[in-house]
């Protein structure tokens, strides 16, 4: 069965897209609120609330339990702003979505504590970055008291685990024959980072075209063990970036994923891995 596209809009945009399957954004959440009528709720994916400084009161008194994505702008300024959303997981699924920059690893054990998923908007990290991003990957796999997904981590583990692997593209949300991401001017992308940018070659296959164009240059790309998963994710904006980090972080969930898989199977098979 085809899957619908979902449309990430602005809240002003919502008259025009009426009848898709949307994401509605605005940094004012009652904003977003009174520019919802109640046929759109069952087409609602979620709600974004653009930056911690929003009222969230009339959010609170809302009924319907459609999940809110918290979008943090500035980890040090939004972190201690993250508490005043403590009490909404009680009535709907809340996720914080945070940029990776330096520091970003405190926000996200914040958002881990206080019951939100995390998913991480990354785009070409410095080893600095790398480094951190390792340290909130071993937190995420070895932590027991993390209850709830860090995205892009979360799946590209269950990819190794299940052997079936998910681009970083779709899980990213920028993979447009899933989302669209349509700009404050109404001009549709692949997701806010691509707002502005021109693409060669359009948006509906720019994937397409670009992971084409990228094997054909037989770069690094060409012969990456983790192609499947990524399909040159990294390579944008700079397709000079290099790679030898993301890489060992894509090593570091495959080799925890290959582990569960073995004591797994030891456990299933009781004495089976004392045999010769
Ligand atoms: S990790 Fe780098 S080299 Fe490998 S597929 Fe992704 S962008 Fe290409």
């Amino acid at each position: 069965m085809t899957k619908s596209i979902v449309y990430n809009i602005p809240a002003t945009r919502i008259e025009a897209y009426r009848g898709r399957h949307l994401i509605v954004r605005s940094p004012d959440p009652s904003e977003m609120l009174q520019s919802l009528a109640q046929e759109d709720l069952e087409r609602l994916a979620y709600l974004q609330i653009l930056g911690t400084g929003g009222s969230i009161e009339s959010l609170r008194r809302w009924g319907p339990s459609i999940p809110v994505d918290l979008v943090v702008q500035d980890p040090e300024a939004d972190l201690p702003l993250l508490y005043r959303y403590a009490p909404l997981p009680a009535d709907r699924p809340v996720r914080v979505s945070v940029p990776v920059v330096p520091g970003f690893s405190k926000i996200v054990k914040l958002a881990l504590s206080l019951n939100f998923a995390v998913k991480l908007e990354i785009s070409q990290p410095e080893p600095a970055l790398i480094e951190e991003l390792l340290r909130v990957a071993t937190l995420y796999l070895h932590q027991s008291t993390v209850s709830q997904p860090v995205e892009f981590i979360h799946s590209i583990f269950l990819g190794f685990y299940n052997r079936t692997p998910l681009t970083l593209w779709a899980i990213q949300e920028e993979e447009p024959a899933l989302f669209r991401y349509v700009t404050d001017q109404g001009a549709e992308t692949l997701s806010r980072r691509f707002a502005g940018v021109e693409l060669k070659f359009g948006v509906a296959s720019f994937i397409k075209e670009f992971t084409a164009a990228l094997l054909s240059e037989k770069q690094e790309c060409g012969d990456c063990e983790f192609f499947e998963n990524c399909a040159g994710y990294f390579k944008w904006p700079r397709r000079e970036y290099r790679c030898d980090g993301v890489k060992a972080l894509f090593r570091t969930l495959q080799t925890a994923a290959e582990e569960l898989r073995a004591d797994l199977a030891a456990f299933d098979t009781p004495g089976e891995e004392n045999r010769s």
